[in-house]
């Protein structure tokens, strides 16, 4: 069976980390959650490891990951990059070309031996156009909003649902109006509509057509 490259692309908070986790358990592959860099660069800006002035500041940057957790300069900043503020940040710093370019080079060399499943907004039409399995995930805002809410929630934070909403519906916006890699679905992606899915239907159709593809 031939190793391939599994990209996953999609909205904001659509589950798109918690798929490509498990199908890349399934599979026995490395997984890649690439919105946690964007995230980890967000948070090096934040910290002041660099500024919008002097991007060549991201050359003494490291963003890596260590046990699907993700690092700043060697440092598991995990919990502190899973906020709304920093998904914001992500969001607005995620359009600098010079940020795209050096995020996209390491997760190109991140895939260069296959055997990955990488999650973002541009892994099937910028990071990986060749991939040999690209799914496209979508629900709608709502069903987004609720699912985002509960996990804030969970984690002891107190979100207000119509902030919620209100910033799902912006980072769509921005997602997919911005100018350096919109979000858009690649010709030969799949689309995956999960608002009225199970978690359990939606892995059975993925790993379905993981069978297939690597064959
Ligand atoms: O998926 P997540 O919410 O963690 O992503 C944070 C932000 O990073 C997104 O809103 C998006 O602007 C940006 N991003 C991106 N390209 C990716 C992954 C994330 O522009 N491949």
């Amino acid at each position: 069976m031939r190793r391939i490259i599994v990209a996953i692309d999609g909205y904001s908070s659509c589950g798109k980390s918690t798929i490509a986790k498990q199908l890349a358990e399934y599979a026995g592959y490395t997984y890649v959650d690439t919105g946690a860099m964007y995230r980890a660069v967000a948070l090096a800006l934040q910290e002041g490891l660099f500024s919008p002035e002097q991007l060549d500041g991201l050359q003494g940057v490291r963003v890596g990951f260590t046990n699907n957790h993700v690092t700043l300069n060697g440092v598991d900043v995990e919990d502190k990059i899973r906020t709304l503020e920093i998904g914001n940040l992500a969001s607005q710093v995620s359009p600098v070309p010079e940020i795209r370019r050096f995020l996209v080079a390491q997760q190109q060399a991140m895939g260069a031996a296959k055997g990955i499943v990488m999650d973002g907004r541009d892994i099937g039409t910028v990071v990986f156009p060749d991939a040999e399995l690209k799914l496209f995930l979508t629900a709608s805002a709502e069903v987004r909003a609720k699912r985002r809410y509960d996990e804030l929630a969970g984690k002891g934070q107190s979100p207000v649902y119509e902030e919620v909403l209100a910033d799902v519906r912006d980072r769509d916006y921005r997602d997919t109006h911005r100018a350096e890699s919109p979000l858009r679905q690649a010709p030969d992606a799949i689309l995956i509509d999960n608002s009225e899915m199970t978690r359990e239907e939606q892995m059975q159709r993925i790993i379905a057509l993981f069978n297939e593809r690597i064959r």
